[in-house]
């Protein structure tokens, strides 16, 4: 039997995450994706459901008449416990009240709750955010007691029981089950002022201001994956995509690349606000050139996430490459490719990274968004005009729509991919009072057969519509098998687990 607690304290603390597991992964596999450096189950959950209030970067999960307390931030060492909901706040979290004030709480919580099981528990003592996680039985009450010796100010107990898992720096506490949501920390990295890297590329601040307005052609990157590998130096990079402000009264110096020996390109004035795309070495990438994190400070972007979860990954191509061309798009259409690229790993990211290389400039194809089965990463503003359609740099597909591309690559789940570029052109529908009829297959502009996979599956083409139609009130496929097949919660988790189960799952709702 084994008992953690980990103490972190708030000041070390760079962000508090709310993880919604939409895609049943393990707690490794999670840990795996975001390099969290503490990850513990969150609150209780029916099925896909959270139980209690519950809203993760600005997405409310789960609300209900009443409010509790529950702990609230907006990006994590700001937490406090207080009354949930917080309208205002981007994260909270709610469940069972242990401690408030230093002092014992009433317990309130439902007889399946109780009894002697593993538990986990979150909570604050010192100054410090405190997880707590055992795999021996207890129930609330002894729990509260032992917090409450231990000395934590506020205490929520979590999820308990099989549900009780994490990985508090590297000890973990592991259960098989896949939890509908979990508590992420992220720890703040030490900045390198050693200049590392390799040399920096040419600065793109030289731009005459010209605009591209000729070639422009052609479009799917088709066969890149062979010639178009990403680079070293992009794989060290930490995609994100964040707003920060500059906080000295001198402003701070922009920079060819991630450190002080490479040449100054410019300066930021203090109280800019400049997007980060991606971090090195303690030197963040803006759309001028470099500058160092130490003197910059997060704050508050506003974060588009879809209605099945997904926060979209900006990571604009930089301004002043030339498949990079500035015009004004009025987002008039949406226009869906496929990639057509099969390699592995040919991933939102990957392609990402291409369009933002010389191959991608070279090319001169460029999109707004990427979408895989675990990712959505934007690569230019939906106002900027982009090269996909192949109709040419006035072309309406290529001036007046915003470029969606679908992965097909062969390690990806495409059924899955297909949905999250369901749920992206729903979000973009909304922002721009897009009619569906103005979600369009690239065919429409200049007759390529693209999106390849969807126009050579019968029926499929209707169904993405009706998926992009549906919104979050649509029945899923998993609410549909559920009811026609009457199924039970936990057969559901199984096929959703299971390895082909998106297919599955969407084969079976599809079905006469
Ligand atoms: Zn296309």
């Amino acid at each position: 039997m084994s008992k953690y607690i980990a103490s972190i304290p708030l000041g070390d603390i760079e962000r508090i995450q709310i993880y919604v597991n939409k895609s049943a992964k393990t707690l490794a596999e999670i840990k795996a994706e975001t390099g969290a450096d503490y990850l513990i189950n969150g609150g209780l959950y029916q099925g896909a459901q959270a139980v209690c209030h519950l809203r993760a970067d600005g997405r409310t999960y789960a609300k209900d008449p009443y409010t509790y307390w529950g702990y609230a931030w907006d990006t994590g060492p700001d937490i406090t416990l207080r009354s949930v909901p917080a309208a205002e706040r981007r994260s909270y979290i709610c469940c069972v009240c242990l401690l408030r004030g230093g002092k014992a709480e009433t317990l309130i919580y439902n007889r399946d709750v109780g009894g002697s099981r593993p538990r986990t528990a979150m909570g604050i003592k010192d100054g410090a955010l405190c997880l707590y996680c055992t795999n021996s039985g207890r129930t609330p009450e002894e729990l509260q007691a032992e917090l409450l010796a231990l000395g934590w100010e506020s205490a929520l107990m979590l999820d308990g029981g099989g549900s009780s898992q994490c990985d508090l720096a590297g000890k973990r506490i592991v259960s098989n089950r896949k939890v509908h949501n979990l508590i992420l920390v992220y720890k703040r990295k030490r900045a390198s002022s050693e200049p590392k890297g390799t040399p920096s590329e040419p600065s793109d601040s030289g731009s005459d201001g010209e605009r591209m307005n000729d070639g422009a052609d052609e479009t799917c990157p088709g066969g890149w994956g062979e010639g178009c590998e990403v680079g070293e130096d992009d794989k060290k990079e930490k995609p994100m995509s964040e707003a920060y402000q500059v906080t000295p009264s001198v402003g701070v110096n922009i920079r060819s690349g991630p450190g002080t020996g490479y040449s100054k390109v410019g300066a930021y004035a203090q109280g800019t606000v400049v997007t980060v795309t991606a971090t090195r070495d303690g030197w963040g990438q803006t759309e001028k050139g470099w500058v160092s994190l130490d003197y910059l400070e997060a704050v508050e972007a506003a974060q588009r996430v879809t209605d099945n979860g997904l926060r979209i990954q900006a990571r604009y191509i930089d301004a002043g490459r030339k498949n990079r061309p500035c015009g004004v798009n009025p987002c008039g259409y949406i226009t869906i490719h496929e990639t057509g690229n099969a390699a592995r790993g040919a991933d939102a990211a990957a392609h990402g990274s291409y369009l933002n290389s010389a191959a991608g400039e070279a090319a001169l194809v460029s999109w707004h968004y990427t979408v895989d089965d675990h990712a959505i990463v934007q690569h230019l503003p939906d106002g900027e005009t982009a090269y996909h359609a192949g109709d040419g740099p006035k072309g309406t597909g290529n001036a007046r729509s915003i470029g969606v591309e679908i992965c097909v690559n062969a390690d990806g789940d495409f059924a899955k991919a297909r949905e999250n570029a369901a749920s992206l052109v729903r979000l973009l529908m909304e922002e721009h009072g897009t009619p569906i009829g103005h979600v369009v297959q690239h065919n429409h502009w200049n007759g390529k057969d693209c999106p390849y996979t969807i126009r050579h599956t019968s029926g499929a083409w209707e169904a993405f519509l009706a998926l992009c139609e549906g919104g979050p009130c649509a029945k899923t496929n998993r609410q549909t098998v559920q009811a026609r097949f009457g199924l039970a919660e936990e057969t559901m988790d199984y096929l959703e687990a299971y390895r082909y189960g998106a297919d599955l799952l969407q084969k079976l709702a599809a079905a006469n």
